[in-house]
């Protein structure tokens, strides 16, 4: 069974340079399986259909801890109905995708940060002549 390949947008990790990893088949219930798409950031895979599905892989990377039913194992199963992490856009910031409210340590006034912080570099160089001390 060679060329297990995640399918995980962006990714494409395989089995054989990463032997670390785990590798899960799409599952078979429909509404999980169009989940695992959507998550995957791959919507390519959603012209598949579930039969050619079933033998796509996503790998242990894309998955929280706590989807793992026995983590310290060579070989990792899934919890019933786990699905992988979200792919995350972050170039656009404007999505708040994250309905779950496990997954929500998602910090946005991070960005808001960075102009402020050019804005205050001229204003330092303008109050110079304006310090009152
Ligand atoms: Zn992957």
């Amino acid at each position: 069974m060679s060329g297990q390949k995640c399918n995980y947008f962006n990714c494409g990790k395989s089995k054989r340079n990463n032997p670390d990893l785990s590798f899960h088949t799409f599952p078979s219930n429909e509404h999980t399986m169009k989940t695992w798409i959507i998550h995957s950031g791959n919507i390519a895979l959603d012209n598949l259909s579930p039969k050619k599905l079933r033998k796509r892989y996503i790998c242990s990377d894309h998955f929280d801890k706590n989807m793992f039913m026995n983590l310290n194992q060579k070989v990792r199963k899934l919890i019933p109905n786990a699905t992988p992490m979200k792919y995350a856009m972050n170039n656009s910031g404007s999505s708040p995708k994250y309905e779950n409210s496990e997954t929500t340590n998602f910090e946005t006034p991070v960005k808001k940060m960075k102009p402020v912080e050019i804005q205050g570099r001229i204003l330092d160089f303008d109050t110079k002549s304006v310090v009152h001390f």
